[in-house]
């Protein structure tokens, strides 16, 4: 057997090379990082390129059935790697890690991890393991798999710093794990496990090594974000602990914006609405998910209020500041959805006239409450509502758009246009993309920008102090 000459190739010249493939959120996007870091900090090095790896980690997502079989599928085409690279350590990270555990070692045995989405912060540690013991195992031919889901009490702590890019002015920073809402569509409670939160010290102290590093806007992000801490911190002078997260971020120097996602209607309470009055680097935006706008479905999704309930928070939120837009998300074609239900759903969003919104086919996400419900809408259905909805709303979208034509609107520089690297892109305060013929000065700079036209999508303007 050849395999003791290949354990030669096991002397590596540099350090082991890591390359992470990453599905679904921002979330899993941060936690990708943070693991990249500290693979990094171990002396591994990072390489964009799979093909050059000698270890390839998938940080999946399990909010849909199909993002799980792409990353089972990835991970086969990954075991052909093998061939030229013996050595190669496979991983799964993430959401479908959490949610199947070892049962993914039956449907890819060539797998060597399976890490949790409590476990990010030990992901260094097994990969060093693995390779050591992958060395041996190319000579007893003994393949030793870790698995690695089981809770873990302050893992949620264990998130640190991040790696910044050159010039780079926004961040998202991890501010809680885990949700206990239940949902009924949702995987998440199952992948991510329930709600815990980090201490507001530690996310202050991220925040301001970013502010210190250049970062002038910070996205905050949890699952259920603006119930932050609701089991783990008190109250203080009526304020919750969101708001005084929210205070407290908004305090640290160097930062201008403060944005946060992914909300709960039931956590936009007063407090945090006077916040919006009060904060003025809490920008004009506020994403309000409204799933569905038939009191009957939003029962059955289990999401805790009526379509009253939602259009009144909406009006109160509008009310907090001019220029507030709203984004949300629509689910149709839930279980037991009728013609009337859909009906309301549309009714809500012409009356709302929502900035945005991310329309989603209901499909039956296997573990989940909803998944088991009779009365499952038939795809055709679907299609047809889910095109009939993005008509109105992109109609709003462009609508709103178009209003600020001839305006002057305040812009972070976020660098260069995806679509055309010749022209500059940044956001404003209320999250609308405009692009812009800049110059290099601009990068990173907030500036006023004059919106002179709008597409369905997008803004394009001038800048107003060309200086
Ligand atoms: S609140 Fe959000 S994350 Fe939590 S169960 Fe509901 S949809 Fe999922």
């Amino acid at each position: 057997m050849p395999l003791a000459a290949s354990a030669a190739e096991f002397h590596f010249s540099a350090m082991p090379s890591v390359h992470i493939k990453t599905y679904g959120c921002q979330m899993n996007e941060r936690d990708s990082d943070q693991v990249a870091r500290m693979l990094v900090e171990k002396g591994f090095t990072m390489v964009a390129d799979e093909t050059e790896a000698d270890v390839i980690l998938l940080n999946t997502c399990s909010v849909r059935d199909m993002a799980e079989q792409k990353a089972i599928g990835k991970m086969g085409m990954l075991r052909k790697l093998r061939k030229a690279r013996p050595h190669l350590v496979l991983g799964y990270l993430g959401c479908m890690a959490q949610a199947r555990g070892g049962d993914l070692l039956e449907t890819s045995p060539h797998v060597d991890l399976v890490a949790g989405t409590q476990k990010f912060h030990r992901v260094a540690d097994h990969v060093q393991a693995l390779l050591e013991a992958r060395m041996h195992a190319l000579i007893d031919d003994e393949r030793r798999p870790i698995v690695d889901v089981a809770e873990e009490e302050g893992s949620q702590s264990e998130i640190r710093d991040q790696n910044l890019e050159q010039g780079q002015v926004t961040a998202f920073v991890s501010i809680m794990q885990g949700c206990n809402m239940h949902c009924a569509f949702c995987i998440v409670p199952r992948t991510r496990g329930g709600e815990r939160a980090r201490p507001i010290s530690d996310i202050v102290e991220e925040v301001r090594s970013l502010a210190g590093r250049g970062v002038k806007e910070v996205t905050l992000l949890g699952q259920i974000v603006n119930l932050y801490g609701r089991h783990e911190f008190p109250k203080v002078d009526g304020k919750s602990p969101f708001v005084q997260l929210l205070e407290a971020v908004c305090a640290v120097d160097g930062i201008h914006r403060v944005r946060f996602t992914s909300p709960h209607p039931i956590g936009y309470r007063d407090d945090l609405i006077d916040a919006f009055r009060r904060l003025p680097e809490l920008v004009e935006h506020v994403h309000l998910p409204l799933q569905s706008g038939s009191d009957r479905i939003l029962k059955a999704m289990r999401r805790g209020y009526t379509a009253e309930k939602f259009r009144l928070l909406a009006g109160k939120i509008r009310d907090a500041r001019p220029g507030m837009a709203i984004t949300t998300d629509i689910i149709v074609g839930f279980p037991g959805e009728s013609d009337e239900d859909y009906a309301a759903t549309k009714n809500l969003c012409e009356a709302l006239s929502f900035d945005n919104a991310f329309v989603f086919r209901y499909s039956p996400r296997s573990l989940t409450p909803a998944a088991d419900l009779p009365g499952q809408v038939s795809e055709e259905v679907k299609e047809w509502r889910n095109k009939d909805l993005l008509e109105v709303v992109n109609r709003h979208t462009a609508d709103r758009l178009h209003a600020l034509v001839g305006s002057e609107v305040e812009i972070l520089c976020e660098g260069p246009s995806r679509h055309n690297p010749e022209r500059l892109t940044g956001r404003t305060r209320s999250n609308k993309i405009v692009v812009f013929e800049g110059a290099p000065r601009h990068l990173g700079a907030i500036m006023p920008v004059r919106i002179v036209r709008a597409s369905g999508s997008t803004l394009y303007g001038d800048p107003v102090v060309l200086d």
